[in-house]
């Protein structure tokens, strides 16, 4: 068959959160207001395009604090530093911007007050992630990690009574469910909330993604493979039946995908910038005569403000 109509379905939130759109903004801010370098502790958000344009205007991304100069200006990134992290930038009288979102920050101060009250915490989320590193460097006091509803089973805890759950904010909400349905079946006393830790972001995004899966043939996920919310969108496409791909431009594309493909959605995780799913719209229409409708399941109005330190200079 040589098709030459295709179907563009966009989601809608799709793409970039308050908080990413917040990280990136300081990074740019502090560039205009102290000049280049400005040196960033960790990637600001999972994305070689939002990276790649900040590098260009000046940012120095580093893996670790000790490799920031003297006396450089140094910000941390939406995911979050662990307490260690912070301490070592006091230490070296480094001038520090955070970026963490604010979201997750609200989860830090929960689990620090549940610490402070002698809870024994268990937070859920993936090994490795640097939110999850940081949330945890930051409870002082007893910290388990799962993620799984089967590490549930093997914990070892030792006073059920005083126990206490937080998520990380990107997981998926249908296994973070499960995750906490376990825990409660263990540990019926155990304390935490619903998925009330998962961003409105994330949340909105995997709604979206469900919604479009019902609509088209194949799903196009925009965000890079370390992104954790663009991962979980991609897993919702497939666990619907929906042929799904996470790229993180049109060039990943593979013209073979498209056989007997009619119609297609795209999202973006929330680290990726409307370029990269305009560019890709491009790139079809110079192939298939192309259709495009947006699926809107949610506005979005949430902002939030950039640091005092940053707002006060204009
Ligand atoms: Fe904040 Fe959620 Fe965006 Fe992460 S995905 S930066 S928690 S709003």
């Amino acid at each position: 068959m040589n098709q030459t109509s295709l179907q563009i379905i966009l989601a809608s939130p799709r793409g970039f959160c308050a908080g990413v759109e917040r990280a990136v903004s300081i990074v740019e801010k502090a560039l205009e207001i102290y000049g280049a370098p400005v040196y960033v502790r960790h990637e600001i958000v999972h994305n070689q395009r939002v990276l790649r344009d900040l590098r260009a205007k000046g940012a120095v991304f580093v893996a670790k604090l000790d490799d920031v100069p003297e006396g450089a200006i140094t910000v941390f990134s939406a995911h979050g530093v662990s307490q260690k992290v912070v301490d070592r930038a006091e230490e070296r009288q480094l001038p520090t911007i955070d970026a963490t979102c604010p979201l997750v920050t609200k989860v830090h101060s929960k689990g620090k007050n549940y610490a402070k009250k002698g809870y024994e915490i268990i937070l859920i989320g993936h090994e490795g992630h640097p939110e999850v590193e940081g949330t945890m460097g930051r409870i002082e006091g007893v910290v388990h990690l799962v993620s799984t509803s089967q590490d549930v089973q093997s914990l070892t805890i030792q006073n059920d009574n005083k126990l206490a759950y937080i998520t990380q904010t990107t997981l998926s909400v249908d296994d973070t469910k499960d995750i906490i349905h376990a825990l409660k079946q263990r540990f019926p006393n155990i304390q935490g909330g619903d998925v009330s830790d998962i961003c409105y972001a994330t949340q909105n995004r995997q709604d979206a993604v469900r919604a479009l899966a019902k609509q088209v043939d194949m799903i196009f996920v925009m965000g890079a493979k370390n992104s954790s919310n663009s991962n979980r969108l991609q897993e919702i496409g497939i666990e619907l039946g929906v042929k799904s791909y996470l790229i993180e431009s049109y060039h990943e594309i593979e013209m073979a995908w498209f056989q007997s493909v009619e119609s297609i959605g795209i999202t973006a995780g929330a680290s990726a910038p409307e370029s990269v799913v305009q560019e890709l719209i491009e790139f079809l229409s110079q192939k298939y005569d192309v259709t495009v409708k947006t699926l809107e399941t949610i506005k979005e109005d949430i902002y939030f403000n950039l640091p005092r330190q940053l707002r006060q200079v204009s």
